[in-house]
């Protein structure tokens, strides 16, 4: 349903490999690889932000909710 370019992107520079994403997902779709979160499985992505929200140095993006914030989506 969405595009590779809706999908969670994914910092993997600024990630500490904490691990918060990987526990919160509701649908595994985040998994650890190479001590660094990474989507293992992007076709289960509901996209429901909960890893965006809990990661502590925000490396992970949802661009779609970046557009959304925009000023664009105010005037929608
Ligand atoms: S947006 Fe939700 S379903 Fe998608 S990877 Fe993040 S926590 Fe998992
Ligand atoms: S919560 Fe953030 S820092 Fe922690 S593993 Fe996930 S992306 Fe990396």
């Amino acid at each position: 349903m969405y595009g590779p370019e809706w999908l969670p992107q994914i910092d993997r520079k600024a990630c500490t490999g904490c691990g918060e994403c990987v526990a919160v997902c509701p649908v595994s779709a985040l998994g650890i690889v190479d001590g660094k979160a990474a989507l293992v499985d992007p076709q289960a992505c509901t996209y429901c932000t909960l890893c965006e929200n809990i990661c502590p140095v925000s490396a992970i993006e949802l661009p779609y909710l970046i557009v959304k914030a925009g000023p664009e989506a105010d005037r929608a």
